[in-house]
């Protein structure tokens, strides 16, 4: 089973990026309203992820780890129309898997926490501790068995660039939530909870992307878009600052980065690319699923109708208040 494990790591757990990513849904999934990503060693000597969520339960924990366990219980393979974040029960088996792991968790109604180690995938039995309600993972050695996957990895500076980006998407997603994430003991993101989401926008990038957000609101047959477009005069070399929530989820998809381009054109030089923060919410059938375990690409079962619908909103919104 250990190897079966190992193999979905593979497909799952790229990097340790990959891990930030799977743990912070599971702590959204769980409810919390504080999530402290705690990081050393661009994620190689250590990932810690705190919060304060339902916490599991002695029972509960070995089946956690145990694979495709999930409490979370989708009736078919349907990503989004489950409202969590998981799906597959596979995160914390695949990891376990290719690491140490320890988790020490305690629900509400425990007065007392327990704690387990997984070493490479053998499990040890759960003991008795003392911590706060919610969860605790730590991830230490990532890949020590894997030495394809230990070899491919970065240096401890571009690890930390992939893990500040997983984290920046997730807290983008979720401004309902407090956010931390400390890197060699120095906190580099601390976001308290934010009403309105050009704070959380304004955290990450700063006055000179918050002061230029223009608003974009549409919600008309089913679809409903949402968020900001920033201004011409702010724009990058690259596309990788279009962000783009599907359903409360990270999403890059190629033609609604080229909705946006066509909604720019003429109005940034070429070679240049726009910055926004948008929301996309649709009722799952609109979309196609399990396009990669991972979940970053998806496919709409209408992608032409979409893609119209996001430029039209664009063409009237945006050009028109500025034009
Ligand atoms: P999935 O998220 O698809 O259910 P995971 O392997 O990521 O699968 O997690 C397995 C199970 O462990 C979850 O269904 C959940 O019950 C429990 N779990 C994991 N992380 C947490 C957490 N931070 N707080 C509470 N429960 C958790
Ligand atoms: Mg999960």
């Amino acid at each position: 089973p250990n190897l079966i494990n190992q193999i979905a790591a593979g497909e799952v757990i790229e990097r340790p990026a990959s891990v930030v990513k799977e743990l912070v849904e599971n702590s959204i999934d769980a409810g919390s309203h504080r999530i402290e990503v705690t990081i050393a060693g661009g994620g190689t000597e250590l990932i810690r992820i705190s919060d304060d969520g339902c916490g599991m339960t002695a029972e509960q924990l070995p089946l956690a780890i145990a694979s495709h366990a999930t409490s979370k219980l989708p009736d078919d393979d349907s990503l989004f129309s489950v409202r969590t974040l998981g799906f597959r029960g596979e995160a914390l088996a695949s990891i376990g898997s290719v690491s140490h792991m320890t988790i020490r968790s305690r629900t509400e109604g425990d007065n007392c926490g327990s704690e387990v180690q997984v070493r490479g995938g053998v499990i040890e039995a759960p003991a008795p501790c003392g911590c706060p309600v919610g969860t605790v993972i730590e991830i230490k050695n990532l890949f020590f068995n894997t030495p394809v996957r230990h070899r491919f990895l970065k240096t401890a500076g571009t690890e930390r660039g992939h893990i500040v980006e997983a984290f920046t998407r997730l807290a983008l997603a979720n401004p309902q939530v407090h956010f931390v994430l400390i890197n060699n003991d120095k906190i580099v993101y601390d976001l308290p909870v934010s009403t309105r989401w050009s704070d959380r926008i304004g955290a990450f990038f700063g006055d000179e992307v918050a002061s230029v957000l223009i608003p974009i609101r549409d919600d008309s047959d089913n679809v409903r878009i949402s968020g900001y477009v920033c201004d011409p005069s702010v724009s990058r070399g690259n596309n990788r600052m279009q962000y783009l929530f599907l359903n409360g989820r990270h999403i890059r998809d190629r033609s609604l980065q080229h909705a946006l381009g066509e909604a720019y054109r003429g109005l940034l030089m070429v070679g240049r690319f726009p910055v926004c923060f948008l929301r996309m919410d649709m009722p799952p059938e609109m979309i196609d699923v399990n396009v990669h375990p991972t979940k970053l690409e998806v496919r709409f079962t209408d992608g032409g109708k979409v893609y119209a619908r996001l430029l039209q909103t664009l063409r009237h919104q945006f050009l028109r208040t500025d034009m």
